[in-house]
């Protein structure tokens, strides 16, 4: 999303999806989520989550 400022390493809100890949990508482990936030949300979409799908394709 180009989120992230060459400049300064900030995350612009309005542009970032917070798709998270910055987390997985940094080499540096820089980018961090709060860890009770974390088990917060996935607690959340735990039981969504757990139920396999089928694909659908929406046009
Ligand atoms: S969460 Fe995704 S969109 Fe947001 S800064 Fe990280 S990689 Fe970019």
């Amino acid at each position: 999303m180009r989120a992230i400022s060459t400049y300064d390493f900030t995350a612009d809100s309005q542009t970032c999806i917070s798709c998270m890949r910055c987390m997985c990508d940094c080499p540096a482990h820089a980018r961090k989520v709060n860890g009770l936030m974390a088990k917060i949300a996935s607690a959340a979409i735990a039981k969504e989550c757990n139920v396999r799908k089928e694909a659908e394709l929406f046009l």
